[in-house]
């Protein structure tokens, strides 16, 4: 032995004469050591680099990591040599990487990444039958608010604490994992019944409600928990995580502060929903889609001015489908693009026809509605081109309805595509006037032709004093920038005669017609509502 290896054991040179290394070194790695040293150093005459911990004499464990070569025929030496250093702190450097690696620095807890391997595991190991793993999904309440209220120092204070109180509340083979935010995982195993979950959930909602002190201050914290046991070992931990998620969101809607299961129902409804996006995406290919048409009446004379276009489904097993029912689901999937294009086309086709059957000088205007996700597409004045290029069909004829809200989305883009469009020719609407958050700012610099008014408005006319103030204001605003106001959902004659009184422009509602197929409009310039001025029009429906 050298003199360094005085450094590296602690040793004096005396004590290391006749030292038996393999008496001090670590028991788990001894076995190991002596195998690959009689191994290898016999029969290829070297061997290493070999790891392994010894004892110091300060009774600390070092890391040592030695090569050894044999020179027992080299008869100056006659032995083996090893040749070690000390690499204690390159091995907790490793170690240290590895921990933060799968750790959450804040709280030292496991994350996102080890809990997934650990639920991996615990999945494997239930199928030996002693029980299931349970994953509880715990979500802080008013996090945020402590956040912004105190700061973010005493908003990680207050996860730390509660890292250690969820620490406290489970079992000590429990992992417990941070997941990001205020969003904590707690993985239970060898669960046998049920009784055992709602347990758990009580003592980590217990452990929480002793307010915490931060800065001076008792802050009260509350968990929405959700859960979701293991079925099968066939389970996915990715799954497992998901479901126990859902669970969690669904005590946040049911009122936070509470436990919830994972729910099959909710499961299911994830899975009818995408039984419904397959099926619609046949439903162009299957030729199941419908357009149905609501007429609308100038207001002075009675005439029928034009019609919307109201898209249905006929699905084959539920029959006529509204678009409330899957509209959304096509903006979400991007179906409303295809969709969208389609109701174009058959809206100028039909309305086209129209032109040719019933030939007449007054203008008719063929309405049809466009979603959010048509107005953000730069191809959409391209889509609309088409479509009056392909049926003939006059731009002037088209008025394209774009609800307030789609408009305020992105009111740059907006702002361009109504513009693209409007050089076109066809005429543009802001349909549900009076939901969304247009000002009169935007109003300017939106070149519409007209104002919808929406249908909760007319419905409270005459009923709600507000309501008449507000449609009475729209109208006003409309004709202030010298476009039209329309009343969607007019009901009752009371209605109608208001508006009337209020000078709106033109309206469509059930009192009149319902949307219906376009061969029951029969001829569309002999229906009339009636003059205001009372004279009798062609045909009168009131
Ligand atoms: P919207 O454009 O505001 O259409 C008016 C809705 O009010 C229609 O519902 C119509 O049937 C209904 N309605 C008409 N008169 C009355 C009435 O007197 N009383 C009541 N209670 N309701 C009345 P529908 O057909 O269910 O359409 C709902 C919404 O779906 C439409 O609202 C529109 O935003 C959207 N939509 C319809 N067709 C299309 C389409 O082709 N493309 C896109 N992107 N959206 C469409
Ligand atoms: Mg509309
Ligand atoms: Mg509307």
């Amino acid at each position: 032995m050298s003199p360094a290896s005085e450094r590296l054991l602690g040793l004096t040179e005396d004590e290391l004469l006749g030292f038996d290394l393999m008496e001090h070194v670590h028991p788990d790695d001894a076995e190991r050591i002596v195998n690959e040293i009689s191994s290898h150093v016999i029969t290829h005459g070297a061997v290493g680099p070999l790891e392994f911990r010894v004892r110091h004499r300060d009774s600390s464990w070092r890391y040592l990591e030695a090569i050894g070569l044999n020179l027992l025929d080299d008869p100056a030496v006659g032995g083996i040599i090893f040749n070690c250093r000390d690499i204690t702190e390159r091995k907790a450097f490793e170690h240290d990487l590895a921990f933060q690696a799968t750790h959450d620095s804040l709280t030292g807890l496991p994350n996102r990444a080890l809990l997934l391997d650990r639920l991996g595991q615990a999945i494997a190991r239930s199928t030996r039958g002693d029980g299931r793993p349970l994953v509880l999904f715990i979500d802080l309440d008013r996090f945020k608010f402590v956040n912004d209220s105190l700061g973010h120092g005493a908003g990680d204070r207050l996860l730390s604490k509660v890292a250690d109180r969820i620490r406290g509340a489970v079992r000590p083979g429990d992992t417990v994992a941070r997941f990001g935010g205020d969003e904590f995982v707690v993985l239970a195993e060898g669960i046998e019944e049920v009784a055992e979950c709602d347990a758990i959930a009580d003592r980590l909602s217990d452990s929480l409600a002793t307010p915490f002190i931060l800065s001076g201050q008792e802050v009260f914290v509350s968990a929405s928990i959700g859960m979701r046991l293991a079925r099968s070992d066939h389970e996915n931990p990715e799954t497992l995580l998901r479901d126990a998620d859902s669970a969690m969101y669904r005590a946040k809607e049911r009122g936070r502060s509470r436990t919830e299961w994972f729910d099959e129902q909710t499961h299911w409804r994830t899975v009818d929903r995408l039984a419904t996006e397959n099926a619609l995406h046949r439903a162009l290919d299957r030729d199941e889609l419908r357009l149905h048409y609501q007429p609308q009446h100038d207001l002075v004379t009675g005439r029928m001015v034009g019609v919307e276009g109201l898209l249905r489904w006929s699905h084959p097993e539920r029959g006529l489908v509204g678009p409330a029912d899957f509209i959304e689901l096509a903006e979400e999937t991007g179906l409303i693009v295809p969709i969208g294009e389609w109701v174009l086309h058959e809206a100028c086709r039909q309305g086209r026809r129209w032109q040719r059957q019933s030939p007449s000088e007054e203008p008719f205007v063929v309405s049809v509605n466009l979603s959010a996700h048509q107005i953000a597409r730069p191809d959409l004045t391209d889509v609309v081109a088409r479509a009056l290029d392909a049926t003939g069909f006059p731009a002037e004829s088209l008025c394209l309805e774009i609800t307030e809200g789609a408009l305020m989305q992105d009111v740059a883009t907006t702002v361009q595509a109504l513009r693209s469009l409007k050089a076109l020719g066809v005429r543009l609407s802001i349909d549900d006037f009076g939901t969304g958050h247009a000002s009169l700012g935007h109003l300017k610099q939106f070149p519409v032709d007209s104002l919808k008014i929406d249908r909760t408005f007319v419905d409270g006319l005459g009923v709600v004093a507000d309501d008449q103030v507000i449609v009475a204001a729209v109208i006003g605003l409309a004709h202030a920038l010298g476009i039209t106001a329309i009343a969607e959902g007019v009901e009752t004659p009371a209605q109608l005669a208001e508006l009337r009184a209020l000078r709106c422009d033109a309206a469509q509602g059930y009192l009149f017609s319902r949307p219906v197929e376009a061969a029951e409009l029969g001829d569309i310039h002999a229906v009339s509502i009636g003059r205001a001025d009372g004279r009798a029009g062609n045909r009168r429906l009131l």
